[in-house]
């Protein structure tokens, strides 16, 4: 079974209705071991952020932790903290900020911010 498209099924249903079914809770807490109350928490709390470049349209995702910034590529399901424990990939375990931000996503939890393309190179240099 293939974690990421068992979660991208429950996300999409997410998406669509705006609600989580208590079967789907427990499906994301097997598949992952995170806890629903856990996870939830965290996605109330404005740690998902896009910034969204004018004039040039370009989306950046971001997951705003404890101790620094993560670039999400929620498409490819990559997490910026991925290259610095690539043992988790190894594990194949799914990252902790890409759940939060997919549930952010799903339920329309982002906080969009419209900023000026001029900026693009100082704001990608916080993730270092
Ligand atoms: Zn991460």
């Amino acid at each position: 079974m293939n974690v990421v498209h068992e979660l991208n099924k429950i996300f999409g249903r997410i998406y669509k209705t705006k609600l989580i079914l208590i079967e789907d809770a427990f499906k994301i807490e097997e598949l992952t071991n995170y806890t629903m109350e856990k996870l939830l928490t965290d996605a109330r709390s404005h740690r998902a952020k896009r910034y969204i470049f004018q004039p040039s349209g370009i989306e950046v995702n971001f997951y705003t932790g404890r101790e620094k910034e993560y670039l999400i590529l929620p498409n490819v399901w990559y997490c910026s903290c991925m290259s610095q424990y690539p043992s988790n990939m190894m594990k194949r375990r799914v990252c902790y900020h890409l759940l939060v931000y997919m549930i952010c996503d799903a339920l329309g939890l982002i906080d969009n911010y419209n900023v000026e393309d001029e900026y693009f190179q100082l704001i990608m240099q916080e993730l270092k």
